[in-house]
């Protein structure tokens, strides 16, 4: 089951056409509308007539979090504040606070983003979703809820409290689908003794975990305890939310969602882009983020990336975890 299945099967050709198209425009952007890119270019030699073809993206710096956290909060606009529409923020004393700026146009990119992933593991328009986030986890949950809005699923309030309560909770929401990390609700399966219910008994179909929190040991004990493969989505907490990619029911990797996020693999020492296949560090381009796009993100993730055929039918390309 497919939420957007034309960009989701587009073939590849097309799919690289595209990007090519939108990296040339993301480059312009933030030359024009941005006195930092434009100076580091400058001091590169770099001009957007310089990038025409999509590989050619590596003549650009990367920008990292830091970047990020040392132009807190609108230094890397590509606008004035007033085209902003919503602004998500992370206080962080020991890295730096971040900001991240979208505009409308851009929190439709998300929900779209979200659903696609949902529809991808599962979730559909009878799914009753419930939110199971730590405190710092609030970016990584900000977009969900207009996902959830676009499939029509229920979302019921988000789970606070002790352990006990929130397993009390999803057995009294009759909640069928959950995003979590990987060893919360691992540990909630060992509460569910204090309500009388089995963890099977759960009306859960779907588990959605953070990529990051999710090992291969993790999802055994998910499996192990709940009946169901966990399935793995990929965010960040701090810079852009959950939706990036997410797996789909082959369990082969994480379908990315290039149409919006350019991904290359990079040597995390010397920053060489990797063929297709090895792993290295990915580092991410926005392509349709209007009110920050951001140019070579270094995610600090490592993994591979597969372009081979999934047989669910998806062209996107596969991040691989390692
Ligand atoms: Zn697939």
């Amino acid at each position: 089951v497919f939420w957007n299945q034309q960009v989701e099967m587009l073939p590849r050709g097309d799919m690289a056409a595209w990007q090519s198209y939108k990296v040339e425009k993301v480059i312009e952007r933030v030359y024009e509308k941005n006195a930092i890119y434009k100076e580091r270019m400058a001091e590169l030699g770099i001009l957007p007539k310089h990038i025409t073809t999509l590989h050619e993206i590596e003549k650009m710096p990367f920008t990292t979090r830091r970047d990020v956290a040392v132009n807190y909060p609108y230094g890397l606009l590509t606008m004035p504040i007033s085209g902003v529409a919503y602004i998500h923020n992370v206080q962080d004393t020991v890295t730096g606070n971040t900001a991240m700026s979208y505009t409308r146009n851009d929190m439709i990119m998300w929900a779209e983003l979200i659903a696609r992933m949902l529809v991808a593991g599962g979730v559909n328009v009878t799914s009753v979703f419930q939110i199971i986030a730590e405190p710092e986890e609030v970016a990584g949950k900000f977009s969900m809820q207009y996902g959830l809005q676009q499939i029509g699923a229920t979302l019921v309030p988000q789970a606070i409290g002790s352990r006990t309560d929130m397993i009390q909770m999803i057995h009294d929401f009759g909640v069928t689908a959950v995003f979590s990390r990987a060893s919360t609700i691992v540990a909630l399966a060992q509460e569910t003794g204090k309500i009388h219910v089995k963890p099977e008994e759960l009306p859960l179909q779907n588990i959605f975990c953070d990529m990051q929190s999710l090992s291969e040991r993790t999802a055994e004990e998910i499996q192990q305890a709940y009946g169901i493969r966990p399935v793995g989505i990929y965010g960040m907490f701090d810079i852009w939310g959950m939706g990036i990619a997410g797996e789909c029911h082959c369990g082969k990797g994480l379908h990315l969602q290039e149409d919006c996020f350019y991904p290359e693999v990079i040597h995390p020492e010397n920053g060489q882009v990797l063929p297709i296949g090895q792993t290295g560090e990915l580092v991410l381009t926005s392509l349709t983020l209007e009110a920050m796009p951001l140019v070579r993100y270094r995610t600090g993730i490592m993994c591979s990336l597969d372009d081979s055929p999934c047989a669910c039918g998806r062209t996107l390309i596969r991040m691989i975890k390692t």
